[in-house]
């Protein structure tokens, strides 16, 4: 375990809101008690609980959303992820979160956004690098443990790069999904003074300001979550074309229950990279493979919510065989309990992994990130120097 956490990590399938630290939720969920808000002790044990099932586990959610939906909850739980995964060595991060709006709270999805890049900013004890590439570092020769300039009383500082991805609901409407992804734009029309009844007239500059302004503030993509019981993929579909017109990239939760035709229309779509893949019949390996779409896999949330049998029975090992791109990744660190270098001790003890191969598989994920070649690049010196320092 611990070689695991001195290991440089990629972690691309992480919910801010799943990834809530118990003590955190606990914390909230007293407060809200005192105010009488909720009632504390009939909430303490559904937070305490270990084993969830699927349905169980968005239940939580709804309980977190309630404790935590407002502006400087979502902001320290931000700050506190992002700690989280710097502390075992994450060096990148792709954090992904459902905007929501609450009328009562003054929070519209933009603001919710806000207050997460409010969080990234908080963050003290590591560097977090958030914004994109022409404001990073191009000094490319600086890996990112071992910047000179970092170095603080003789310590080196960690850095972390963090992306978002804007997460739509399956609960929500086409409308609200829509706003997920053009609220962006509003800002910008307001900020030139347009108005505009003929969107499709200025589809382009509206295009190219969109993507510009989401960069700023780390945004890289669309995620499809939610309960997968619930509603259709196909209500979305409108907002994941509009997302990828615009340049951003789109993974989506596939197959975490099983509907065949869903899984079909879903990998016929050829998102950048889907999650889960738990419910996957013959012909949707079969398609998944040939489209080399890469799976994050998420070990310990897939055992707890029992969508796979057995750890042994898991479908990373046929992929992993396959040599098929895959990322190991935590879903909900805090609802499941876990941490992205337990994910990886456990498919080093389920399956055989030895150092090398940890190690690589960890690289690897480089190529999967929706963050740009800059910070591609980076990575890579990263990792060269860190298994120099492992002796690997
Ligand atoms: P949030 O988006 O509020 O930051 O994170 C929690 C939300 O992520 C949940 O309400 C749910 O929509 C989504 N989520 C978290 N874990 C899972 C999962 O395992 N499967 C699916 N489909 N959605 C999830």
């Amino acid at each position: 375990m611990e070689w695991c956490v001195s290991m440089p990590k990629i972690e691309l399938h992480a919910h801010l809101n799943g990834s809530i630290r118990d003590n955190t939720l606990l914390d909230l969920a007293r407060a809200l008690g005192d105010k009488g808000v909720i009632d504390f002790s009939q909430v303490e044990h559904v937070i305490l609980k270990n084993d969830r099932s699927l349905s169980e586990v968005f239940k939580l959610f709804d309980l977190i959303h309630i404790v935590t939906t407002d502006h400087s909850s979502i902001t320290r739980i931000t700050k506190e992820v992002v700690e989280d995964f710097a502390s075992e060595n994450v060096v990148y991060l792709e954090l992904r979160t459902t905007p929501k709006k609450n009328d009562s709270l003054g929070m519209s999805k933009r603001s919710y956004v806000d207050a997460v890049v409010e969080g990234l900013r908080a963050v003290s004890s590591v560097d977090v690098a958030f914004i994109p590439s022409s404001e990073e570092p191009t000094n490319l020769s600086s890996p990112l443990l071992s910047d000179a300039s970092d170095k603080c009383n003789g310590n080196i500082r960690k850095k972390i790069f963090v992306r978002l991805l804007l997460s739509i609901d399956r609960r929500e409407t086409t409308e609200a999904a829509m706003e997920t992804v053009i609220f962006y734009a509003e800002v910008f029309w307001a900020k030139l003074s347009l108005f505009v009844t003929d969107l499709e007239r200025y589809t382009h500059l509206l295009q190219v300001m969109l993507a510009l302004e989401m960069r700023r503030f780390g945004v890289v993509g669309i995620d499809l979550s939610g309960n997968p019981a619930v509603g259709e993929w196909i209500t979305y579909l409108p907002a994941l074309i509009f997302a990828r017109q615009q340049g951003l990239y789109v993974t989506l939760h596939c197959g975490e229950v099983s509907n065949s035709k869903e899984i079909h229309n879903m990998l016929d779509f050829l998102p950048q990279r889907i999650g889960h893949a738990c419910f996957f019949e013959e012909e949707h390996w079969r398609r998944l493979k040939s489209s080399n779409i890469p799976v994050e896999i998420c070990l310990t949330s897939n055992i707890r919510t029992l969508s796979v049998p057995t750890i042994d029975a898991h479908h990373f090992v046929d992929l992993y065989n396959a040599r098929h791109p895959l990322v190991l990744c935590t879903d909900d660190s805090g609802v499941f309990s876990t941490s992205l270098s337990n994910e990886y001790n456990i498919a080093a003890s389920t399956f055989g992994l030895g150092q090398n191969e940890m190690f690589e598989l960890s690289k690897n994920s480089i190529e999967f990130i929706f963050g740009d070649n800059v910070v591609k690049e980076i990575l890579r010196k990263t990792f060269d120097s860190a298994a120099k320092s492992l002796e690997l």
